[in-house]
């Protein structure tokens, strides 16, 4: 429950605010904000609040004057989705200027809050029923470039900026700075032979693995690098397995040394390197699209950029997609700067949350990699923003505020005066349009580096050439993977799709075994012997009979999922060593990277995998692809289906070959005429995305109109059809409008909640949030409804 507030006009209950931006009147959002497209770089105009943001982003240091008599008032903003600042006293015996972290009275509690700029959204409370400001935390404050990036947020989104600041403020600002931690080092010569076995459970082996290293660690790291639980390392403690030692007051954000020198570039990227060095030393706003193929070097040639960035002095920011898959990345950095950048993401434990946003606030880490909740830590100077894999869908956060984070890092740049460099081997076609229409700069690298060859991509048309029976790899797919093993070299089998079979089938009644809380099927974990949902959690054990029909041996798996391609690759090549890579399968983010050290090491032939396997990673010795299913993801009305699939397959396939031997990829699918799986065989992909915008443009699909989805959800179906139907009957009207739906969600039950959507489509010159806020705030919802408002919504599940 969050606090209601007490004393203040215009809180609006609060409580009732929270996920629900229906009707919440005197929403302190700006006015005009419509005119900004995330892309154009431009600043918002014709707003009240404008003064306050523009041009300037300076802070401004007088304090607010009172006149006489009246006490000095100052807004506050607090991390709960109210829908602005509120006004507080400033005693006199305090400073403040906007920024400025503070405690302040919340009903019966102490808050902590920021100093905004714009006054209170509750306009004029009269100086009685001020309360005063408690205190002003000795925090660096919120520099002026994150405020305005918080209201722009919240204005682009529809989000009560409080939401939005609370992502900014993760951190307990409370606490003082870090000192020095009590951590654990494995007692001295504790080697695993001479320790009885007893002691030794495989959890206890893991702890002492992690620290084999010699360097202390907190018992909340070791908890998250080895996944055992607390009391294991407690129990060792007790035991004299482990003995205290004091942690470092700071880890070392020791400053990346941008004069080392990296490799010898090629022309090719020697060109694109000065330009993305010249982009930063002009210290400004510009967008630049890196494309180039896999392998291209494109890393090796903004990293580059970053060094220039260190070179003026100023932050860089680089977002990953998927920070925890992202080892080799960070090993990259160091070998190219010394030293290992600051990681920002959701996983990180307290301690070292604070001290990396302080480090980020107090500019002592020059360069921060994290995930997209990083364009929300206090950089005070900001000189480069980059996002790679831009394309990718992980940048979109889809609970709380729901944003995008490569656009949003685009308007962080221009906010901060920097430049924004955009990376993928297949940018979305929201990127393509920004470069058609000059709102964007395009580098191109032709050429993957050193001269390997890109990989040679073949379809396998399943119906020409089938698996056996009850099988899903090919005949054709098994000899190449056979001619593979034989040369010594690793090959690839990728399935997105995790656990042994999607869906389980009674063969006597047909039933369908389905999720008690969503609109899902159960999918079979044949080794933990459990059908789970995927989407809310739910488990149970895999039944003897059909709960339907009460058959017995009547249950049958149906398609495949890694664990059933692991059991046939398991008869199919007994000999090879194999290794599974799913997020099941590799919970710790240490995981991840012992896998790819393993495959880089050669311990490994084969390798099964989900879309981890995907990401950036680098195996010199991999030469074959296989792709089970190339048809998964392409069913279903989902806009941007068959883009989507086409990077995905394209990124696994650019796993293949990418040192000396040439790598080859094999697509088993049943539509090898699908302009997908053509434009993966021919990699001609510019054609394929101008196939796109071809079918986008005429109807004002995204890029080329703008999408606003609306999700009510209730408890019954009745009270979601019910507001679902008022808010259809008050959906605005007009040239360049349409409103579709409503309509039942396609997970028309998500979590035991009942889901319908709307969809505001719009031509790009229609003002879609004030729209859309106009809409809500006709429709009263009832108890229990949640609206919740995506904007330009990228899952339409
Ligand atoms: P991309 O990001 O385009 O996939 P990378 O930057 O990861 O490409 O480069 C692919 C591989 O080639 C990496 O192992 C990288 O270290 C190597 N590489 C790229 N350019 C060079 C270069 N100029 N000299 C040496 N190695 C390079
Ligand atoms: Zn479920």
């Amino acid at each position: 429950m969050r606090p209601a507030v007490g004393g203040f006009r215009g809180g609006h209950g609060g409580v009732q605010v929270f996920g629900v931006r229906v009707g919440a009147e005197g929403l302190h959002t700006i006015e005009g904000l419509h005119t900004i497209n995330v892309e154009a770089g431009k600043t918002p105009s014709g707003s009240h609040a404008d003064a306050a943001m523009l041009p300037g982003l300076s802070d401004e240091d007088e304090r607010r004057a009172a006149p006489p008599g009246r006490k000095r008032r100052v807004p506050v903003l607090l991390p709960y989705p109210f829908a602005g600042p509120f006004d507080y006293a400033l005693p006199d015996t305090l400073a403040a200027v906007p920024g400025d972290i503070v405690l302040v009275p919340l009903n019966r509690r102490e808050e902590v809050g920021v100093v905004w700029d714009a006054p209170g959204a509750a306009g004029e409370v009269p100086d009685r029923k001020l309360r005063p400001v408690s205190a002003v935390l000795d925090a660096p404050p919120l520099p002026a470039a994150l405020r305005r990036f918080i209201d722009w947020v919240a204005a682009y989104t529809l989000a009560p900026p409080g939401e939005v600041l609370a992502m900014a403020l993760r951190v307990n600002a409370l606490q003082p700075p870090p000192g020095p931690g009590q951590g654990w080092i494995a007692a001295p010569g504790l080697a695993a032979a001479e320790t009885p076995a007893a002691r030794l459970t495989p959890a206890r082996q893991r702890v002492l693995a992690v620290l084999g290293d010699g360097r202390p660690r907190g018992t909340a790291e070791l908890v998250r690098a080895t996944g055992v639980g607390a009391g294991v390392v407690r129990g060792m403690a007790d035991a004299g397995l482990l003995l205290p030692a004091g942690l470092p007051a700071l880890p070392p954000f020791a400053l990346p040394d941008p004069a080392r020198p990296g490799p010898d570039l090629s022309p090719a990227q020697q060109e694109v390197a000065l330009a993305l060095r010249e982009a930063v030393a002009a210290r400004g706003f510009s967008v630049t699209l890196l494309d180039g193929v896999t392998g291209s070097g494109k890393t090796e040639v903004y990293l580059e950029a970053v060094a220039e960035c260190l070179a003026q002095g100023r932050q860089a920011l680089v977002l990953l997609p998927e920070i925890a898959l992202s080892s080799q990345w960070l090993e990259r950095f160091e070998r190219r700067f010394g030293v290992a950048p600051a990681i920002w993401h959701s996983d990180l434990g307290a301690r070292t949350r604070r001290i990396t946003w302080r480090a980020v606030a107090e500019g002592a880490a020059p360069v921060l990699v994290g995930a997209r909740s990083a364009l929300f830590l206090p950089f005070p100077d900001l000189g480069l923003i980059i996002v790679d894999e831009e394309h990718e869908t992980a940048f979109k956060q889809e609970e709380g505020v729901v944003y995008h984070a490569r656009d949003m890092a685009v308007v962080r740049a221009r906010l901060s005066g920097a430049p924004a460099v955009l990376v993928s081997a297949t940018p979305s076609l929201e990127t393509l349009a920004n470069v058609e229409a000059g709102r964007y700069r395009r580098l191109h690298l032709p050429t993957r580096h050193g001269g390997a060859s890109l990989p040679t991509v073949v379809a396998v048309d399943l119906r020409a050439h089938p698996p056996e029976r009850g099988h899903f790899i090919s005949p054709v797919l098994v000899e190449r993977v056979r001619e593979t093993l034989a040369r010594g070299e690793q090959a690839m089998l990728f399935l997105n799709r995790r656990g042994y079979a999607p869906l389980t089938l009674c063969r006597a009644c047909g039933h369908r075994i389905q999720c008690p809380n969503c609109t899902a099927w159960l999918v079979e974990h044949r080794a933990k012997q459990v059908l789970t949902c995927h989407h809310c959690g739910h488990a149970e054990p895999i039944p003897k009979a059909c709960p339907q029909c009460g058959a017995e041996h009547s249950l049958t798996p149906v398609g495949p999922g890694v664990e059933r391609i692991t059991e046939e690759v398991r008869t199919l090549f007994p000999e090879a060593r194999l290794l599974v890579m799913a997020s099941d399968t590799m919970p710790g983010p240490n995981d991840a990277a012992e896998a790819a050290r393993a495959i880089a090491a050669r311990e490994v032939d084969l390798i099964i995998g989900t879309q981890i396997v995907a990401k950036g990673w680098h195996f010199p010795h991999l030469t074959l692809v296989g792709v089970v299913d190339a048809d998964l993801g392409l069913g279903g009305g989902d806009l941007r289906a068959a883009e989507r699939t086409l990077q995905l397959l394209h990124q696994v396939a650019g796993r293949a070959g990418r040192a000396g031997a040439p790598g080859t990829v094999l697509l088993q699918t049943f539509s090898p005429e699908h302009p997908v799986m053509r434009a993966l065989v021919s990699g001609d992909f510019k054609g394929f995305m101008a196939e796109e915008a071809a079918t986008r443009r005429p109807g004002h699909w995204p890029p080329y109109g703008r999408l606003v989805a609306l999700i009510v959800s209730a408890d019954t179906a009745q009270a979601a059809d019910e507001a679902a139907r008022d808010l259809g009957r008050a959906a605005p009207h007009g040239e360049g409008i349409a409103v579709l739906g409503p309509a039942p969600a396609p997970f028309a039950i998500l979590r035991g909640r009942h889901r319908r959507r709307l969809l505001l489509k719009a031509r790009r010159d229609v003002p879609v949030q004030r729209l859309v806020r106009a809409w809500l705030a006709q429709v009263r919802v009832g108890g229990g409804v949640r609206v919740e408002v995506d904007v330009d919504p990228v899952s339409f599940l």
